[in-house]
């Protein structure tokens, strides 16, 4: 408990001195706690430190968690791959998914959304380097894409996400995470009313901040090395 409030509290510092340093409002900064592989007490630990919004990235450990904690009030997001025939697990329990690369997968998250619900928050995920690794569309397909979900009813197109290479140095971290905000700008600038840049890490949070990142998602320096 005591080191999660110590992440914590040195977490949101980093954000705030990072925002500052880079002219940013520290309150346009959400964090996501990412808690894969971390068991439901120290999500309860770090709820109790006032973090609400927490990152799953398997879907059995994900809904097992969002049962066990059904009591608190959670904003849920899906940051792990989606598999086609488990969308209607995601659209009944979670707030947001950040990895969607189709829209196959976009239209059965839409007609999955319960009607008492409000819309599902999706977020586009690119894979900026074209790593051949890595899921996510080409930056030159995101246009296209995003006008194609942005109509669905049952979803609400946020914005966009990235998880680029580790890198160690300052500037080689900004340059993809400056490219999705301009990919990002250009949504915007087509009438798309995106507000989501999804990206940062635990390695790379500061240069994320530095680009527009309006929720970094960070797991490590809040939970812990992960087994
Ligand atoms: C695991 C994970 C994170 C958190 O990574 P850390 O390096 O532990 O901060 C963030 N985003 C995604 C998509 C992840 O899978």
């Amino acid at each position: 408990m005591q080191n999660i409030e110590k992440n914590l509290s040195a977490i949101n510092h980093q954000i705030e001195s990072a925002a500052l340093e880079f002219k940013r409002k520290p309150g346009d900064i959400a964090l996501l706690a990412v808690s894969k592989r971390k068991p439901t007490e120290d999500i309860r630990n770090a709820y109790a430190c006032g973090q609400r919004d927490f990152g799953e990235n398997y879907l059995q450990e994900a809904l097992d968690k969002v049962d066990e904690l059904s009591d608190l009030d959670i904003v849920w997001h899906f940051i792990g791959a989606v598999q086609s025939n488990k969308t209607k697990q995601l659209a009944q329990s979670f707030d947001w998914v950040h990895c969607i690369d189709r829209l196959k997968i976009a239209k059965r998250l839409s007609d999955q959304r319960p009607q008492s619900m409000p819309p599902l928050n999706l977020c586009i995920q690119v894979n900026v380097e074209q790593e051949a690794s890595k899921a996510g569309i080409r930056l030159d397909e995101v246009d296209q894409l995003a006008e194609q979900i942005a109509d669905l009813p049952g979803i609400r197109l946020r914005g966009l996400m990235a998880i680029p290479a580790p890198q160690d140095d300052f500037e080689s971290q900004r340059k993809p995470f400056s490219q999705l905000r301009q990919a990002l700008e250009r949504l915007n600038h087509k009438g798309l009313d995106c507000d989501t840049l999804s990206m940062g890490m635990t390695h790379d949070m500061p240069a994320a901040i530095a680009e527009g990142a309006t929720l970094v998602r960070i797991g490590t320096a809040i939970f812990g090395e992960r087994l």
